[in-house]
């Protein structure tokens, strides 16, 4: 069977991560999430003592960061050396660490070949920020996924009061809408659809609708 490559970025809270991983399941794909590399980067710097935006110091340590992925039943686990790394990587530390280290391009470098690797040898849904328009621009399939800040808000409010963490409204939105200035505008692989990326804006759609359009787009270009 041909390798077929699905590349889905778009901002965060968009839906990527669910839906990919429905999608993918559903079609018999491994599916890839980028973030989680940016993010065991993140982490080694915070475990190591490294400020993640010292760009000198973050990138003088890349030498040591042993960074990779496993499937397991198609499941992504992120390691660094032979830990486990996948549930250490969700906090919002790490969070914060990602987002200050993926604005470096050798870190961005360091991870390119891994992604490049994982999509050519395997068929995969990837989602992040440039997979269409940096790591796979010859993908079978480019979504760009995105929904209001508002949508987008609403939802993350509801996952947090679920995880038992109610945050306002009015400061989930601003930062939604902080970090959505910063991804695309920073100078290095900046958040943007690519020219052949189709665009699904799931504002108002739930779950299913949202699920039953990705299938489609996907099934209209791969045979
Ligand atoms: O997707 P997630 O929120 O886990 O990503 C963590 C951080 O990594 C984000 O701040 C994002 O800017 C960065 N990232 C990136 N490129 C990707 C995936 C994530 O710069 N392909």
């Amino acid at each position: 069977m041909p390798v077929v490559n699905i590349a889905i970025d778009g901002p965060a809270g968009a839906g990527k991560s669910t839906l990919s991983k429905a999608v993918s399941a559903a079609l018999g794909y491994i599916y890839v999430d980028t973030g989680a590399l940016y993010r065991a980067v993140g982490l080694h710097m915070l475990r190591h003592g490294i400020d993640p935006k010292n760009a000198d110091a973050v990138c003088a340590a890349l030498a040591d960061v042993r960074v990779s992925l496993r499937f397991v039943d198609g499941q992504q686990r992120v390691f660094l050396g032979e830990e486990d790394v996948s549930d250490a990587i969700r906090t919002p530390e790490a969070s914060m660490a990602a987002s200050d280290v993926s604005a470096f391009p050798p870190v961005r470098d360091f991870l390119f070949s891994l992604q490049r690797d994982i999509a050519a040898e395997s068929s995969c849904i990837m989602d992040g920020r440039d997979i269409g328009t940096v790591v796979l621009p010859n993908a079978e399939v480019k979504v760009f996924l995105t929904a209001s800040p508002e949508t987008r808000a609403e939802r993350r409010c509801k996952e947090l009061a679920e995880k038992g963490m109610p945050t306002p409204y009015a400061d989930v939105l601003a930062d939604i809408i902080r970090r959505d200035y910063n991804d695309s505008h920073r100078a290095v692989a900046p958040l943007r659809q690519a020219d052949d990326a189709v665009l699904l804006d799931t504002s108002d759609l739930d779950f299913d609708a949202a699920f039953a359009a990705l299938i489609q787009i996907i099934k209209e270009r791969v045979q």
